[in-house]
């Protein structure tokens, strides 16, 4: 296969590694192997010491199956390295202990997951972890002033789609000798690139639309060589590393990706806007429409808007509760990204974690549905939501 930077983004998503099958396959066979041998113990060392590349122990990450994603996903994000892990939260939890037990402020809203681990779990460690919502921006520099050392957050946010100025808060964390990292989960690289916009690490849940399919969990941690091979250790140690047949999986989704992603900017689109209009509808949240706040912001830093959207009912959160489970092409659960639409009720999902004084800081009320669009027809997904908006 040949890759090059120079081609498209949709080009490197299917030529975007090197490494070739010796049998003409145009895919690499997965190398389902945990160790591989070696003709010496001399070219053993060779690996095991780093003076040549190769394959050695599954769990280093050091399989072809491995190397052809990685060299992929690295292409996609614009990154000189990227890794793959066992899962999104892997990949968070590896790149935290590495780089933030200094410190970490997180932006905005970010999945449950996330916060759990950041406000529960990294303090049990000694790790200074803070909160700060978008609209107290201004309190970054203070705590980067403090010791802070990495900031992290989702744009568009989880689930009220709020849009964060990559380029603006990467300057201000860098004047500050921080780090930035970006949960891409939401957008994809082919709706945005963090790195391109000053981000020092970009983070997925390739369990979403780098999977597709619903069918794979996967994470992935991008950046500068520099900074993304000093969390090699942590991914070893913790045997986080995504085993090769998700890998294969994962390398297979991302052939597919651009076309996915852009049909699905385009469904979220239409009926984010038939949303806007229906009168059980109090109001929907997608960077796509244009009296949304983070429009003009998400116009400048991202090719598309996405396939996420989250519609207010009119009513309670039982109405809402009702309305979900009316829906017949939606399935009720509580993922995003993949071929099949999805929705989520956050409150009893994704933030059911938090506290309802909690949610209730964050915007995030119970009436609120966040919907994943699929690649169904846009028009059948919008019979749906109105039998069920009844
Ligand atoms: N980041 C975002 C934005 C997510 O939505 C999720 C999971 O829902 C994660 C990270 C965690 O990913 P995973 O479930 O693959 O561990």
């Amino acid at each position: 296969m040949i890759t090059d930077p120079r081609h498209a983004l949709d080009t490197r998503a299917i030529h975007g590694t090197t490494l070739q099958d010796p049998h003409g396959s145009p895919h690499l066979p997965i190398y389902n192997t945990t160790t591989f041998a070696f003709p010496s113990t001399a070219a053993l060392l060779d690996v095991v010491d780093g003076r040549k590349p190769g394959s050695l122990y599954t769990r280093y990450g050091l399989n072809p199956s491995l190397f052809a994603l990685e060299e992929t996903l690295a292409g996609l994000e614009s990154a000189e390295l990227a890794w793959a892990f066992g899962s999104g939260m892997a990949a968070e939890a590896a790149l935290f202990l590495a780089h933030g037990r200094e410190g970490i402020v997180c932006i905005g809203d970010a999945y449950g997951g996330t916060l759990e681990l950041l406000s529960s779990q990294l303090p049990l460690l000694g790790i200074p972890t803070y909160f700060l919502l978008g609209a107290e921006l201004e309190r970054l520099d203070a705590l980067l002033a403090g010791g802070a050392k990495l900031v992290f957050f989702e744009t568009p946010t989880n689930p009220l789609l709020e849009v964060f100025d990559i380029r603006a808060i990467a300057q201000l964390v860098h004047a500050r000798g921080a780090w930035l990292a970006v949960d891409n989960t939401f957008a994809s690289p082919v709706n945005q690139r963090p790195l391109e916009l000053g981000a020092d690490f970009v983070i997925h849940s390739a369990t979403k639309y780098l999977g597709g399919h619903s069918d794979l969990t996967a994470g992935v941690l991008a950046g500068a060589k520099d900074l993304v091979l000093p969390v090699w250790n942590w991914r070893k140690n913790l045997g986080s590393t995504i085993a090769p047949e998700t890998a294969a999986l994962l390398s297979r989704s991302l052939r597919t990706l651009a076309v996915r992603v852009r049909q699905q900017n385009a469904s979220a689109q239409v009926i984010a806007e038939a949303m806007a209009r229906h009168p059980k509808i109090a109001r929907v949240y997608y960077p796509g429409l244009l009296d949304f706040p983070g429009h003009a912001l998400a116009q400048a830093q991202m090719d598309g808007f996405g396939g996420m959207l989250t519609i207010e009912i009119a009513g309670t959160g039982e109405d809402a509760t009702q309305v979900a489970d009316r829906l017949r092409l939606f399935a009720l659960a509580p993922s995003l990204g993949g071929a099949e639409s999805l929705v989520t009720q956050p409150c009893t999902t994704t933030h059911h974690g938090l506290t309802a004084e909690e949610r209730a800081r964050r915007g995030i009320a119970d009436s609120l549905l966040r919907l994943s669009i699929g690649l169904e027809d846009p028009a059948d997904l919008i019979a749906d939501l109105e039998q069920a908006l009844v």
